[in-house]
């Protein structure tokens, strides 16, 4: 018989922990009275009464109101309680070789306040930090309810990390962060926010979109992030995202296509990042005599109209499509959602890439697969960090069989 993990000091504290996140996550459907929250969850009332007694003193919830007396009902009217969207938030960051986005997310998944800079130094931990604490500083000076009700700061970057201390263990973005503290606990303390959480981006954007988005409630799912130039994975199983050895995404980039392909920064040979690299795309378009095209860029590319490109694009997408269908075929997810900043171009990307995976995947799984898009398209990645601090608030625990 499987033996029974449980993280709770009590099996008392773990029902708890349960009772606590079903009543928070039935009102993410909208206002309701403890009453009505009682027959959407099962739990009994007095323990529905107690745990909205907690969470309104945490703030977490607020009372709106009366609210309609049913057919025959007597007695003093119900008060409706609602999900508190003004003052408890969290604080996302998102952060890639270019780009570092701050912003602050309410418990709705909505943010509230946003900002974008170039990165100026990714070589450079210690200048990465101080980069990171100055823009959570001017987020909060933007009409930030007090410190007292941020819920945390949840960090989204691309790499291999270390969940439990908040490190980096392998990022080629930033190589600068691999020495030195736990990036968290720099974090920390450069902000003043003492809660600190570390997120791979993939395994982030997973957590937004299941949270806020494209796979709520859904318990088996891909989520695909495509970037010009970069393709990455997270991989939700039986409600649990795969998180391996690290806290890491699945190394999409990274799978074998050709085994003759041109040489990957890993050491490898043939990885699909070699042929939806800039470097090799321009390469083909000089190749092809189409050097006028090799100006346009990573971004550019992926969404010109020119014969050219839309050509070379097809061959790149008909490789993701193998991989990603190879993916499929082995974890069998219900859905497959395209996120990243090329997720937004619908004709140019999301359609044939659709295609492409059908074309390499079972037919059993590929008929009944759904894919849309990331329901939070741009703003995934400030959403994505902020949820790796909102998903604890939310998550009903399970326990798990070892
Ligand atoms: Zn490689």
């Amino acid at each position: 018989m499987a033996e029974i993990n449980n993280p709770f000091e009590s099996n008392q504290a773990f029902k708890r922990a349960v009772n606590r996140g079903m009543v928070l996550d039935a009102l993410r459907d909208g206002p309701a009275s403890r009453l009505r929250l009682h027959k959407r969850t099962g739990i009994r009332l007095t323990t529905v009464g107690d745990l909205v007694e907690e969470m309104l003193a945490a703030k977490l919830l607020v009372e709106t109101g009366s609210a309609p007396r049913g057919e025959g009902e007597r007695g003093r009217p119900e008060q409706l309680l609602e999900l508190n969207l003004s003052e408890p938030y969290a604080l996302g960051v998102y952060v890639d070789k270019e780009r570092l986005r701050t912003g602050r997310v309410n418990l709705a998944g909505k943010m509230t306040a946003s900002r974008e800079a170039v990165v100026e130094n990714a070589e450079n931990g210690t200048q990465l930090v101080a980069q990171i604490a100055r823009e959570v500083k001017a987020v909060l000076s933007e009409g930030s309810p007090p410190l007292e009700h941020c819920l945390g700061l949840g960090l989204s970057l691309p790499g291999i990390l270390n969940a439990e201390n908040g490190s980096v263990l392998l990022s080629s973005a930033f190589p600068g962060l691999e020495k030195g503290p736990p990036l968290a606990q720099r974090v920390a303390q450069a902000t003043g926010i003492a809660r600190v959480t570390l997120g791979n981006v993939a395994n982030s954007h997973l957590t937004a979109e299941r949270l806020y988005g494209a796979i709520r409630g859904m318990r088996d799912a891909v989520l695909v992030i495509l970037e010009p130039g970069q393709i990455g994975a997270a991989i939700l199983s039986d409600g649990r995202p795969i998180r391996g050895m690290f806290e890491s995404s699945a190394e999409l980039g990274h799978f074998k296509i050709e085994a003759d392909g041109p040489p990957c920064a890993c050491g490898g040979n043939g990885c699909l990042e070699t042929f939806i690299a800039w470097k090799y795309l321009r390469r083909q378009l000089i190749d092809k005599g189409r050097g006028d095209l090799a100006e346009l860029g990573p971004v550019a590319f992926w969404t010109s109209e020119k014969p050219a490109c839309a050509e070379l694009r097809a061959e790149a997408i008909r490789r993701m499509g193998r991989a990603i269908g190879s993916l499929v075929n082995l974890t069998r997810p219900a859905a497959v959602v395209l996120s990243g900043s090329l997720a937004v171009h619908e004709k140019t990307m999301c359609e044939p890439l659709r295609a492409a995976i059908r074309r390499e995947t079972l037919k059993p799984f590929g008929e009944r697969l759904e894919m849309p898009a990331g329901a939070l398209g741009l703003s995934a990645g400030i959403v994505g960090g902020a949820s790796l601090v909102l998903q604890s608030v939310f998550t009903i625990p399970e326990v798990a069989a070892v």
